[in-house]
């Protein structure tokens, strides 16, 4: 368990809205955020990328806005969110600055993470956002979703966030201290526990609705959560966000419940490249291209023969050597008019040609699975 979070390259941390958000004050528990990120300010020193996914919008803006206790309406909560968003970023502004450390405010709405050529728009810029050592503080575009067009809860959202940036840990911070074969507020004989290595039938009977009345997700968003995130080789720490610095509490033992992933992000990502996806057209590479990329490189325009079929920047396509025979499959950083342009040329012309600086690679090596059948056991 503790070994999970030191081992973690890239973590992402959910923060509900019971534990940042003091109800009766309406206000941000700025003592337990500064505990926060003190721990998270920890792990960017020990080389990790940190991003978090954080809720407390709307019962941040409600309290503002004077709205009642109880259900809100659609639009009440889009214009709680509004108001509240504002707090909650400035919370975090200053929790961080104390460290040093840059804050960038990413709201998301659902297409963000479920169209490609959103996603990889997402997907970038929190990658340069990571490459700069900035915080990135993740929140659904609660004032634009609606009831059928959204992540629904913030659980679920860190999921998606997580697989999209390949992270190898998520953890939930939560009301309760993990998973429990019943209710611990309502069985005294519910017991805790400590790993889940299959969410089979049986876990999920032992979720229950939400612990607290304040936030969307209880267990079930959690572990429908964890099904999302170790699906795509992120492991999941479900931990009590009620101690001061919850992150150090993990790796000082504290009771969490771990759900261990069967694959690692990469593996995950480069199955879903090579199976589940429509190629919507191929690229053709000569021969040294198709080596440079048996031995890990990147698809360069300069080593392009030709271009099939119909795409836009981000669809997958399919990567042939020049006999024809498939050698993996692929998401595309240019349509195919540009792609097209690019045939045969060095990255340095790029500019020049499209009239805009685009990727380097024509495919990059993160985007490209080996699909041709004796390159199974190539990276
Ligand atoms: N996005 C919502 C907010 O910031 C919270 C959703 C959730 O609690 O899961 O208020």
């Amino acid at each position: 368990m503790t070994d999970h979070l030191a081992k973690a390259r890239r973590v992402v941390v959910k923060v509900g809205s019971a534990l940042l958000v003091d109800s009766a004050a309406g206000a941000v528990k700025r003592d337990w955020l500064a505990s926060l990120a003190a721990d998270i300010a920890a792990l960017k020193s020990a080389g990790k990328d940190v991003v978090i996914v954080s809720s407390g919008a709307i019962a941040l803006g409600r309290r503002a806005l004077g709205l009642k206790a109880g259900a809100l309406r659609l639009e009440e909560s889009q214009a709680a969110a509004a108001v509240g968003q504002i707090r909650l970023a400035q919370a975090y502004v200053d929790a961080f600055h104390v460290h040093d450390l840059a804050v960038a405010q990413i709201l998301l709405t659902l297409e963000d993470t479920e169209e490609r050529r959103r996603y990889l728009n997402a997907r970038e810029t929190l990658t340069t956002l990571l490459s700069l050592r900035a915080i990135p503080v993740i929140n659904e575009n609660d004032t634009v979703a609606t009831a059928e067009i959204r992540y629904g809860d913030n659980d679920r959202l860190a999921a998606r966030v997580g697989s999209m940036m390949e992270a190898d840990m998520l953890v939930l911070l939560s009301d309760i201290d993990g998973l429990y074969t019943a209710n611990p507020q309502r069985d005294p004989d519910a017991r805790h526990i400590p790993e889940v290595r299959a969410i089979t039938p049986e876990i999920e009977r032992m979720a229950e609705g939400p612990v607290s009345g304040f936030s969307k997700g209880g267990m079930e968003s959690k572990i429908a959560a964890a099904k999302i995130a170790t699906a795509a080789g992120t492991a999941v720490i479900i931990a009590s966000g009620h101690v001061m610095n919850p992150l150090a509490a993990i790796k000082n033992s504290a009771r969490t419940t771990l759900f261990v992933p069967r694959i690692s992000p990469g593996q995950a990502r480069k199955r879903w490249l090579a199976g589940g996806l429509s190629a919507e057209g191929a690229v053709v590479v000569d021969a040294g291209c198709e080596r440079a990329l048996l031995s890990g490189k990147s698809l360069l325009p300069i080593g392009v023969k030709s271009i099939a079929g119909a795409f836009d920047r981000g669809d997958a396509v399919v990567v042939k050597n020049e006999a024809g025979r498939e050698i993996g499959r692929g998401l595309i950083a240019y349509n195919t008019e540009d792609a097209k342009a690019l045939i045969g040329r060095r990255t340095v012309e790029i500019e020049a040609i499209l009239g805009y600086r685009g990727r380097d690679e024509m495919i990059h090596r993160d985007d490209l699975a080996f699909t041709g059948s004796e390159e199974e056991s190539k990276p």
